[in-house]
């Protein structure tokens, strides 16, 4: 060790810090230059996770987290996205109306419930706006506990080094780091063309945090966020209805996409499809009047509602930080930040995770192993699978290739799809409709049938998925598929029997036991 010079020292410890060996900070060369060894700027799934890898292979980290209030005046606390504004909140209200659903079916299994039943907005809302506080308060210990100082402080970068925070009150003050990690996320975009977008709407980041019910809702959008709002506002009882301009969850497999689209219309989620919103007024009344137009028949509609949820996209929370005044490049279409495989900018000690790194999905796992293996020195996650799932009414899980996808890739002859539509027990004596609920495996047509793309829609599909997303991440075949033994009686063992090509054209609808 002695006879490295301190560039390669460091590097040296480093890579042992990587294989899991516990080196004491006081080794490290750039302590004494810089205040840290790593500063983050943003405490969401992505931020957190790096930051506590890091201080746990013994680096000096500090994170920097600040919530801007949304543009209704809506903030909450540590934890980014996912906890406070994303899937922790979003799971629950889909819990909540997936409940509703429960107590339709628990009628028919003899349940005697008085009528009329009916949801209360603040009950639903309190509760999951504590479960949220609780998760602040963990993401707060967990810092503390690692050693990692916590900064309520909105960063921006000096140079590459030097990072300056400046809290609620206006308080500056700047730090240096060795290295620094950008993980800073997303906001909902508004369609600040459309009069009356910004002054009337809201986003989905203040939707869970409304203290009073949204009534009749309509959702501008169709991809997660839209549908899935949608879905829980409709399960608990309101008035819906989607405004769709193109088609619903672009970049799903489209015939997947239209069982989800299909199951919300039964249950109740009114869809306005090929339409554009033109304005937003506030009547008298109160209620908000929208006027949209029918792309196809260029006709102009009308209709008044308590609540315009705005769901077109999110963008990069790139804007303030100084990025390109430091020399890092930045996507000029997105806006997010270019990144190498091992998330490194143009600037070769600053990297970035999550949401604001070009090309990343937007998942908050996919956030926080980047962030991970960023922590421990091992470039890049492009090799990851990504399953997902669509918490919508039906919920809809995937992991791998569409079909179109598959096809494109390896054309039309080389794929076969295996496919079944099947009817979950539960949904029997509850006399609900299992015309949606459906499972398709894309696979190699040629030897042994590779598998490369699941699909499921029904009951609880996010759980299904996630344990054969395994067997996709470790390349399972079509014959292994058939060789998993079921567990029954359950929806996920439909995969293990799924027989029936596409291509045959034979009925794929599953019978008996
Ligand atoms: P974020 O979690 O957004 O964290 C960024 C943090 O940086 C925030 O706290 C922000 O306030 C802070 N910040 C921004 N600028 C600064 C600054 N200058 N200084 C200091 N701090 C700053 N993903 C899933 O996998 N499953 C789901 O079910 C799911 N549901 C979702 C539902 C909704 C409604 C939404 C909107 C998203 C959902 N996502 C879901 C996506 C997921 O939330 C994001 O992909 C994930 O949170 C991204 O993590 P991140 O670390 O990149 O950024
Ligand atoms: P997306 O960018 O995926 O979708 C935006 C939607 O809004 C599309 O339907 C788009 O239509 C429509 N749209 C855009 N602009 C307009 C406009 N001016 N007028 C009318 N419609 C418009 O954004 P989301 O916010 O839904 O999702 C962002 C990301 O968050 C996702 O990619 C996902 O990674 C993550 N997420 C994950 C979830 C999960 O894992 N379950 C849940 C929620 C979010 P068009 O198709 O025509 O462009």
């Amino acid at each position: 060790m002695a006879a490295l010079c301190s560039k390669h020292r460091l590097k040296h410890l480093q890579h042992l810090c990587s294989f899991g060996f516990k080196i004491p900070r006081r080794n490290f060369a750039g302590k004494g230059k810089y205040d840290y060894d790593l500063v983050v700027i943003g405490g969401g799934s992505g931020g957190l996770a790096c930051s506590k890898e890091a201080a746990q292979l013994g680096q000096k980290v500090a994170v920097l987290d600040y919530v801007e209030a949304s543009v209704r005046g809506t903030t909450w606390g540590l934890g980014g996205t996912c906890v406070n504004v994303g899937c922790i909140p979003k799971k629950l209200m889909h819990q909540a109306a997936l409940l509703g659903t429960a107590v339709k079916d628990a009628k028919k299994y003899g349940w005697k419930i008085p009528e009329p039943v009916s949801h209360d907005w603040a009950t639903m809302s309190q509760a999951v706006q504590n479960h949220v506080k609780s998760l602040n308060w963990g993401h707060r210990v967990q810092l503390q506990d690692r050693k990692v100082k916590y900064l309520n402080m909105k960063g921006s970068l000096v140079d590459e080094h030097t990072i300056r925070g400046m809290n609620a009150k206006g308080k500056e003050m700047t730090v240096t780091a060795r290295n620094v990690v950008i993980a800073t996320g997303g906001r909902p975009k508004y369609p600040t063309h459309v009069p009356g977008a910004l002054e009337f709407g809201i986003s989905s980041d203040d939707l869970f945090w409304l203290k009073e019910s949204p009534g009749k809702t309509l959702v501008v959008g169709a991809s997660y966020v839209g549908l899935e709002c949608a879905g829980f506002l409709t399960g608990i009882g309101l008035d819906t209805t989607v405004m769709v301009r193109s088609i619903a969850l672009r970049g799903f497999d489209q015939q997947m996409s239209r069982l989800v689209t299909d199951y919300m219309e039964a249950y109740g989620t009114r869809f306005s499809w090929d339409a554009v919103p033109k304005k937003v007024e506030k009547l008298p009344s109160g209620l908000l009047q929208v006027t949209w137009t029918d792309t196809q028949s260029k006709q102009e509609h009308q209709d008044a509602f308590n609540t315009v949820l705005w769901a077109v996209g999110r963008a990069p929370e790139t804007k303030t930080l100084n990025l390109k005044q430091v020399g890092v490049e930045l996507n000029e279409d997105t806006g997010k930040v270019i990144v190498a495989a091992d998330e490194r900018t143009s600037m070769s000690n600053i990297f970035a995770i999550g949401d604001i790194a070009q090309g990343r999905p937007e998942l908050t796992p996919t956030a926080i192993k980047a962030g991970k293996l960023l922590a421990r020195r091992l470039a890049g996650h492009s090799k990851l699978l990504t399953p997902t799932n669509v918490f919508t009414p039906l919920e809809y899980g995937c992991v791998g290739l569409s079909e179109e996808e598959a096809e494109r890739r390896c054309g039309k002859e080389n794929v076969e799809v295996y496919h079944a539509f099947y009817k979950p027990l539960e949904f029997t004596v509850a006399e609900r409709d299992a015309g949606q609920c459906y499972i398709k495996v894309v696979c190699e047509g040629h030897g042994d049938q590779r598998v490369l793309g699941l699909h499921f829609t029904g009951p609880n599909a996010g759980e299904v998925t996630q344990g054969f997303a395994l067997g996709l991440q470790c390349g399972f075949t079509y014959a292994q598929l058939r060789d998993t033994v079921g567990i029954h009686p359950t929806c996920a063992e439909e995969l293990t029997k799924i027989n029936i090509t596409k291509r045959s054209g034979l009925d794929a609808t599953v019978t008996g036991c």
